[in-house]
């Protein structure tokens, strides 16, 4: 059974993109058959694992408006197990064009209904923003990973986000559930991580990931290199934290 994941926090900034492809990658290490589908028009997922698109026909926007032909949208990466459909800037419209669509919520879902079989785990890297293409994510999953970036006011605007959480699950996807919310860019030498951990706890209790991400220099190096960091530097502390969390989301 495949299990489709949407990585989102309508902040920028948080890890999102980052979790997206290094726990995709951890799990391909682990020889699970993983796909990132990049719904963020800015594209940080594909530029991050060197899929660049020729056009916008070999992207998640041809997916999502003429899915006749779904596999020239799935890219390889760099490593075997790993699947990449990428973004491109035409995605910005799409927000606008789903607007006037009905049944505009489930765009993502019957596009992705017979490539996701196909996987393990398919995570959805969502755009910064609660817009359309976020709740696409969140009507085309089976849960939604929250990353929680540890800095101040890092659960400023988690409420908005749990509030369109119960409202998708309520409305248009009950079988939504909350996977988990993972803290990124955790500073052991800082109380204030701590003290995010202690308030994400006391929020969300067993939800929240015993695997926590260290802010660590080779994540931020790695994209700049289009590879994932368990291939640019497999013994990084963050490296190892994102294998950690995949052992974690394993189970
Ligand atoms: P989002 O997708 O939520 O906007 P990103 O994953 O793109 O966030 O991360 C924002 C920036 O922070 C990027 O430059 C990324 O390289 C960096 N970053 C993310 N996580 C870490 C980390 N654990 N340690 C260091 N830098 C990080
Ligand atoms: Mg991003």
């Amino acid at each position: 059974m495949s299990q489709v994941i949407a990585l989102a926090n309508q902040k920028g900034g948080v890890g999102k993109t980052t979790t997206a492809i290094n726990l995709a990658a951890s799990l391909a290490v682990m020889e699970k058959s993983v796909l990132i589908v990049d719904c963020d028009p800015q594209a940080n997922a594909s530029s991050g694992l060197s899929v660049i698109p020729a056009s916008s026909r070999d992207t998640v926007y041809q997916l999502l408006f003429q899915p006749e032909d779904k596999n020239r949208v799935i890219h390889d990466s760099s490593l075997e197990c790993l699947k990449v459909i990428p973004s491109c800037q035409d995605l910005v419209a799409s927000e606008l064009e789903l607007v006037e669509k009905i049944g505009r919520e489930y765009y993502l879902r019957e596009a992705l209904r017979d490539i996701s079989k196909n996987f393990d785990y398919v995570f959805l890297d969502c755009p910064p923003s609660l817009g359309l293409l976020t709740v696409n994510s969140l009507c085309a999953a089976d849960a939604l990973l929250i990353p929680l970036q540890c800095e101040y006011y890092a659960l400023e605007g988690i409420a908005h986000l749990l509030q369109t959480f119960k409202l998708v699950q309520k409305r248009l996807n009950p079988s939504l559930r909350l996977n988990g919310v993972v803290l990124t860019m955790y500073d052991r030498r800082n109380r204030l991580s701590g003290q995010i951990e202690r308030e994400a706890k006391n929020h969300f209790s067993n939800k929240v990931f015993q695997s926590v991400i260290p802010r660590n220099v080779r994540l931020s190096e790695a994209p700049s290199h289009g590879l994932p960091a368990v291939c640019y530097d497999y013994r990084s502390k963050g490296s190892q934290a994102y294998l950690e969390l995949a052992r974690e989301l394993i189970g």
